[in-house]
């Protein structure tokens, strides 16, 4: 090409998710959900445990919302849930990882809320339609500050929770997760190139439930710094 093409209007950078206790930020590339990754919560949902492979799902980087927003509750939907979540940043690129070294690839750890319209999921599972709209929408992906893999230790024993107004609804530990961190990021990595700035929203505990104007939500793990968001009235 001869001459730079003009590029006719600006869109966001990558947003950036904090680093505790550090002046830096990780920039998100590609955020990467799985499905239905805890046994008690496959079956409130109705669903048999499959344990052949993991269900894999995306949302888009503009998806994210930080820690401590207030966000409208989100159009298009009567049953909007919070699904509480461990995510898994990574720093390190990696293509067909073993088990084994796939925690070599890990930046940090923090909690994230992956917003789920369940109504417009529900419906598009039940026609066989993908989950797009029920899942990848504004402020779907809520992610408080990451903290360094050297810093928290392996996933394991820790208890990870989620409050409703002040009221625990979720409540398990890491190690419930069917297939764990390191089997996830191998799986994936068998998909996709991995590139430092993907994260993966590892699934959600038993308790999941539906949010209303005026709700305050707070996720904790064991060693990580919460995750919290206000609901506030639709637009
Ligand atoms: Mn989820």
């Amino acid at each position: 090409m001869s001459r730079a093409m003009k590029q006719l209007f600006d869109v966001p950078a990558a947003p950036m998710i904090p680093l505790l206790g550090e002046d830096a930020g990780v920039p998100v590339r590609r955020i990467f959900c799985v499905g239905r990754n805890y046994e008690a919560h496959a079956r409130e949902l109705g669903n048999t445990v499959q344990r052949d492979a993991p269900i894999w799902f995306t949302k888009t980087p503009s998806a994210y919302c930080p820690s401590g927003a207030a966000i409208p509750y989100p159009p298009g939907t009567a049953n909007c849930h919070y699904e509480m979540e461990l995510v898994v940043a990574l720093g390190t690129p990696g293509f067909r990882v073993e088990p084994q070294d796939a925690l070599d690839l890990v930046l940090g750890y923090a909690c994230g809320l992956d917003m789920t319209r369940r109504d417009l999921q529900g419906a598009a599972r039940e026609k066989g339609l993908p989950w797009d709209t029920g899942k990848d929408f504004e402020n779907s992906a809520v992610i408080g500050p990451f903290t360094r893999a050297a810093r928290f230790g392996e996933p394991g024993a820790q208890r990870i929770t989620l409050a409703l107004d002040g009221e625990t609804r979720q409540d398990a530990v890491l190690s419930d997760m069917i297939w764990p961190v390191r089997d996830l990021i191998a799986h994936i990595s068998t998909l996709y190139h991995l590139e430092p700035g993907d994260l993966i929203f590892t699934g959600t505990p038993a308790g999941v439930g539906p949010v209303a104007p005026g709700n305050r939500l707070s996720g904790a793990i064991d060693g990580l710094a919460p995750v919290t968001l206000e609901i506030t009235a639709p637009e």
